[in-house]
């Protein structure tokens, strides 16, 4: 940052009586506030006062501080963050969808409704199951609607011994919270020292608690990338048990094209919007995390529905707004701006390229840890396809950590790899590059990964000490975390 004034708080800005532009004075003499004298403020609000040109020098150099897939790339691990084409702004942007009411008549709605419907039928089709809402607003309401889907079923049948969800221990930590929030117990499922789940582990499980398990959550392939060799089997016996399958889609990416979680025998499944279909997020949002199932369960999801209705030879789209697993989820038809994103994601790949999203998904994850498993320690040699977990640097003698290959890669323009997730492993390093990145850039990440590892070598305490370039360097995680300082005092 060359310019410190403007690296400033904003409060620290502030001069008195500054303003950013003045309004004219008020000639009417009604001056009177409707608020009651007891409920009005006795003081001012101290909010900065700045004049325009400083608040958007402020705003726009703050802006450069941040790091996005647009400045460079992002290989964030069970993140997917991948590019979002120019024209899903654009469209979303357009004044008919932006400015759009939720509640202005069936009539004057019908193409936003196309697109709602269209996306429920398309997102149906590429995941091999009956219907989906696209009510929730974030993957992780998404599995807490999924689940009270499941709950409204087991309900349903008069089971209400179900309160038990299996959830393997690699999985995202949304899933537990999740079932938790949902008023479910979370029951361990172990891996095997591939990554894979424990198959035997689950059949002593559901041997001993089988009738009190409500579902198990998967994602498959797994956080660590890998696909589960026996997830026909591992689906068959939770339904044996009487249990369902929820599969955890926010990465839906390596799947694409290649197969879908219905024909595995999941039962309910969200997507991430905001990671298979693109869409920026980060920072908490916008997100969308619609929730499908398959047949026979339709009747649990949450409205509202865009359905086709039939009157007088005329085929109009509707609403149906009666309830499902309780209750709508997220306001009226959850984040559209992402819904509209996404479809228009999938109509500009279309049919005929949508198939090639996951082989190149995994072609690229799999170039990255080819070209790097010699300097960095691959725990679990095994085929993966979205992405992948190294265990820190190979050579531990020089004590460079996760930690510090993370921080020095922001030195060189490149955004960190999902460090220390998952668990399993001390020194963990996800990596995920997506399918929107060419051959140059990857190849320019791992020349940078390895350049990393001989500096470990040769000057550990430069990389220890990295970052270098960047605005601030090492803050203290755990002291902001304890003692968060939320006000400007
Ligand atoms: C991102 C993610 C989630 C949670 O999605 P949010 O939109 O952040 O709530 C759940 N599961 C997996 C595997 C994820 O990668």
């Amino acid at each position: 940052m060359n310019n410190r004034l403007y690296g400033n708080l904003i409060f620290e800005l502030s001069h008195t009586g500054r303003r950013g532009y003045s309004l004219p004075r008020n000639e009417y003499k009604h001056n009177t506030s409707e608020l009651a004298s007891g409920l009005r403020r006795e003081s001012d609000v101290e909010l900065p006062e700045c004049d325009e040109l400083t608040v958007v020098r402020h705003y726009t150099n703050l802006s450069h501080n941040n790091f996005g897939v647009n400045d460079g790339f992002y290989p964030l691990g069970s993140c997917t963050m991948k590019y979002n084409p120019i024209i899903n702004e654009e469209i979303a942007a357009m004044p008919a969808f932006a400015a759009a009411h939720p509640l202005q008549p069936v009539k004057y709605s019908q193409g936003m409704l196309r697109i709602y419907y269209e996306l429920q039928k398309s997102l149906s089709e590429l995941a091999g199951l009956s219907e989906f809402t696209l009510n929730p607003c974030a993957g992780a309401h998404g599995e807490l609607t999924g689940l009270m889907v499941i709950r409204s079923y087991h309900e349903s049948r008069g089971d209400t011994a179900r309160t038990k969800v299996l959830i393997p221990d690699s999985a995202h930590g949304t899933n537990p919270a999740s079932a938790a929030v949902c008023g479910l117990e979370v029951v361990e499922v172990k891996s095997l020292s591939d990554g894979t789940v424990d198959v035997d582990h689950l059949r002593q499980l559901l041997d001993s608690i089988g009738s009190e398990v409500a579902a198990m959550m998967m994602t498959n392939p797994n956080t660590l990338g890998i696909f589960e060799p026996r997830v026909l089997d591992i689906t068959s016996m939770v339904h044996e048990a009487g249990g369902l399958m929820y599969y955890d889609g926010a990465n839906l990416n390596p799947l694409l094209g290649a197969c879908r979680p219905g024909d595995m025998g999941f039962d309910v499944m969200h997507i991430n919007l905001h990671k298979t279909f693109s869409t920026p997020h980060g920072g908490g949002g916008p997100g969308s995390g619609p929730v499908g199932v398959r047949k026979g369960l339709e009747q649990f999801l949450p409205m509202p529905k865009v359905v086709k209705a039939t009157s007088n030879n005329e085929t109009e789209l509707v609403i149906e707004w009666e309830q499902g697993c309780g209750t709508s989820i997220g306001t009226f038809f959850g984040n559209f701006g992402v819904i509209i994103k996404a479809y228009t994601y999938i109509l500009s790949l279309g049919k005929e390229n949508i198939k090639y999203v996951g082989p190149l998904a995994t072609l690229n994850a799999t170039y990255i840890k080819e070209k790097l498993k010699d300097v960095y320690e691959l725990p679990i040699n095994g085929l993966s396809k979205h992405e992948f977990v190294f265990d820190g640097l190979k050579d531990k003698s020089t004590g460079v950590t996760t930690m510090d290959v993370a921080k020095r890669l922001l030195d060189y323009g490149y955004h960190a790899p999902t460090i220390y997730f998952p668990l399993l492993f001390h020194e963990s390093l996800m990596i995920e590059p997506t399918e929107s990145e060419s051959l140059e850039t990857i190849d320019g990440f791992i020349s940078v990964m390895r350049k990393i590892a001989e500096e470990a070598l040769a000057d550990p305490d430069m990389v220890k000490t990295a970052p270098h370039t960047t605005p601030i360097g090492r803050v203290d995680d755990v002291l902001a975390a304890k003692q968060a300082v939320l006000t400007y005092k």
